[in-house]
């Protein structure tokens, strides 16, 4: 019998272990092959939902299912965290287990690190977490007008376009209620573009003018005046707000923090294409916990999903494992109610956006609700339930 575990059960392990359990079907029901799947947590999030709570476009009870309900069959959910993972023995441990395996797969995404930036927790708020994202929302719904700063504390950070959705989400919101001309609208970024890629950029600051937003590029936040209600840069700049919305610093899961496998911000160093972790041929980091360069994005975690899994299909199998990654990634942008863009990416083509349309927003509400039987449950696949 052979043992693959996942560690973490979000877009990218979920998506593994489903594509897992299709492919090895017959392998599993004989008793040749355990998917085993680990997360404490039991809740499988849509965070893309978590952006769309503050303006009333999803209820928070739409963001997350049972993983039980999510696994397919063949799939074994174990409700603990990992505590170790023995790359060179291949052993892991949760409270409970210690499970010797053939192959594993570390998709335990990004944790936020609050404590980096003093006042940061105190003074801002984020639509980074489902408790943020309706915390957030009452905010909006009682804010009677003043500065409204949306800003991001460093790169890299989960879904790019993220901040910019809320920039424009927040325009046409206040728009539909009747007191734009009461809300400044500030947008604060890292980068000394808006955006990492320059046409994106400037895509973006000729929309931030024609609808009125400020901008300032190449602000380093250092820390956060709560009482003050002030942003500081790393130069000593200083923002005012009366609402700031931060997306807080990123870093890798703890987990494998004092490993050998991962950089300063503790990103597991992955190849590029076979997605293994370096130096090892039965372990692969998918998703957000990689140092690769591309968008932490659910789309690029569940494009290395459909990757790894036929990689340990075909050495199952006793193939040469042939698949490669791509660097496939995407997202659908809000450029407002009503409207959305999407921009594509691969290790070859840089990224575009598409100019804004209606489709595209439909097709985000509708991917909204394909993502559970199509993303994180890949029924359309060919996972049967
Ligand atoms: C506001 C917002 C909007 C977004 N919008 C988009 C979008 O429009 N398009 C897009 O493609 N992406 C979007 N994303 C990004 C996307 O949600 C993430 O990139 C994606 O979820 C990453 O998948 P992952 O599997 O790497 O990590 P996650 O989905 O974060 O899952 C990690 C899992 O690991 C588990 N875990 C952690 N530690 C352990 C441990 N020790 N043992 C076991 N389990 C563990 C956690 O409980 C969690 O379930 C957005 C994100 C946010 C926050």
């Amino acid at each position: 019998m052979k043992t693959v575990v996942i560690v973490g059960g979000g877009s990218g392990g979920m998506s593994t272990a489903n594509h897992l359990a299709y492919k090895l079907r017959d392998n599993i029901k004989n008793g040749d092959v355990k998917v085993v799947l680990f997360d404490g947590s039991g809740q499988h999030y849509y965070q893309p939902g978590f952006l769309e709570i503050p303006f009333d476009m999803m209820a928070p009870a739409s963001t997350y299912r049972p993983m039980l309900r999510l696994a397919a069959e063949g799939v074994t959910i174990i409700q603990e965290f990992v505590t170790e993972v023995d790359l060179k023995n291949s052993v892991v441990k949760s409270e409970k287990q210690k499970i010797n395996y053939d192959y594993i797969v570390i998709a335990t995404g990004a944790r936020y690190d609050y404590d980096s930036i003093p006042g940061l927790r105190e003074g801002t708020d984020n639509f980074y977490s489902l408790e943020n994202a309706i915390s957030l929302k009452k905010k909006l719904n009682s804010f009677k007008g003043g500065k409204i700063v949306v800003g991001v504390s460093s790169m890299p950070y989960k879904c790019t376009p993220a901040p910019l959705e809320a920039v424009f989400m927040l325009n046409d919101y206040f728009t539909r209620r009747g007191m734009r001309d009461k809300v400044e609208i500030e947008y604060a970024y890292p980068m000394p573009m808006a955006f990492p890629n320059k046409e994106i950029s400037d895509i973006s600051l000729k929309m931030f003018e024609e609808k009125g937003i400020k901008s300032s590029l190449g602000f380093q936040l250092k820390s956060v005046d709560a009482n003050a209600r002030e942003l500081i840069s790393q130069n000593g700049e200083k923002i005012s707000y009366d609402l700031a919305l931060i997306v807080p610093p990123h870093k890798g899961n703890k987990l494998m923090e004092n490993s050998e496998v991962v950089d300063k911000m503790g990103w597991i160093n992955v190849d590029g294409f076979t997605l293994n972790i370096k130096g090892y041929e039965n372990a692969f980091a998918i998703g957000d916990s990689t140092n690769l360069q591309v968008s932490k994005a659910g789309s690029v975690a569940d494009a290395e999903a459909v990757v790894v899994s036929e990689r340990i299909a075909q050495s199952l199998r006793g193939e040469e494992p042939i698949t490669t990654y791509d660097g496939t990634g995407g997202a659908l942008m809000l450029t407002g109610i009503g409207k959305a863009s999407m921009i594509n990416s691969d290790y070859t083509h840089k990224p575009i956006m598409q100019p804004e349309s209606y489709s595209f927003y439909w097709l985000k509400l509708i991917y909204n609700n394909l993502y559970w039987n199509m993303t994180a449950r890949p029924v359309l696949s060919g996972v049967i339930p």
